[in-house]
């Protein structure tokens, strides 16, 4: 068995997370830092990630440990070379040829994917989709994002951004994007819309609002989806109701997933996912009212993802080793 380590690097919003990781994709230790923030030069980011990953190395070498790859995750649209990053939300990169920049640092071979693509790596090689060729992995984070495995290998795409579910059209004409059209499904069935649609209430001055109002001292600014969430878990009728509702919106887009991609499982990830089945119910409930020849096609099973947040940094990591 290949005892050697690769490191993975998930580059989110907040932060950076760097770990040492197994074979097995056990993570043997790890370190983070912030996210510079988005008027910081590449080169700030660069020297965010050289530091947390020398921090890595030197550990490995106390160990006595070899490094043989260094794998990046980060939200945005990744090249199909797999080394530039064309575009990052959270970032100053714009056509950053970032592999090339860090390989003379850090003298590991690199290799740097969209952070979904990572997810859904580490989820079908060690996690909740490990059994299965044919993934479709779906993040739910403030929008909607997502990768595809097609017979145990990763899809990019022509252009290395394929899986940006989240700007389907699922509602025609339907709530503006940002992304400049109308309906997009991650208006309906991402944080961003459980949070829109708990304040929508609040804001109402509903009565059906008060726990969650209570929550956040009548100032509905300062709802977030976790707390709708945590109100869920203890009972409130209404924060179940608005999950239920992201929950069939999500189970609305998978059906068209399933008629393009025809997948034997759908893993939901991303901060959202913690809501569990209280969200993942309603979805496959709306999935079998919707699903294209119901009745008559076998169906694909819709669970929660089983690694949490260091999917990234694992599938990262795995895919530096030669994971494809
Ligand atoms: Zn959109």
């Amino acid at each position: 068995m290949n005892d050697e380590l690769a490191i993975g690097v998930d580059i989110g919003g907040t932060k950076v997370a760097a770990g040492l990781v197994d074979a097995e994709g056990v993570i043997l230790h790890r370190t983070r830092r912030d996210t510079p923030d988005r008027s910081s030069s590449p080169r700030v980011v660069e020297d965010t990630i050289t530091d947390a990953v020398n921090e890595l190395l030197a550990w490995a070498d106390g160990e006595g440990r070899e490094v043989e790859a260094v794998g990046i995750g980060a939200a945005g649209f990744v090249g199909a070379d797999r080394g530039t990053v064309v575009f990052a939300p959270h970032l100053s990169w714009r056509d950053e040829p970032l592999r090339d920049s860090l390989g003379g640092r850090i003298g590991r071979p690199i290799t740097v994917d969209n952070d979904a693509n990572a997810a859904a790596w580490a989820e079908s090689r060690f996690g909740a989709a490990r059994d299965e060729s044919h993934v479709v992995m779906i993040t739910l984070g403030t929008g909607i994002g997502g990768a595809l495995i097609i017979e145990n290998e990763l899809r990019r795409g022509q252009f290395g951004i394929a899986g940006e579910f989240g700007h389907m059209q699922v509602v025609p004409d339907g709530i503006r994007c940002e992304c400049g059209n109308r309906g997009c499904w991650e208006q309906y069935a991402s944080g961003n819309a459980l949070v829109r649609e708990a304040r929508g209430l609040m804001t109402a001055r509903s009565p059906v609002a008060q726990d969650l109002l209570a929550r956040v001292h009548g100032d509905p600014s300062r709802l977030a989806g976790p707390l709708v969430t945590e109100a869920a878990r203890e009972g409130d009728p209404t924060a179940r109701e608005l999950l239920a509702e992201i929950g069939h919106w999500l189970g609305v887009g998978i059906a068209g997933l399933a008629a393009a991609f025809d997948p034997g499982i759908f893993v939901i990830g991303g901060g959202v996912s913690a809501a569990g089945e209280l969200l993942i119910e309603p979805a496959r409930e709306s999935y079998r009212r919707r699903l294209p020849g119901r009745g008559y096609r076998p169906e694909a099973r819709i669970v929660e993802a089983a690694l949490g947040p260091d999917a990234g940094l694992i599938g990262a990591a795995d895919l530096a080793r030669g994971g494809t």
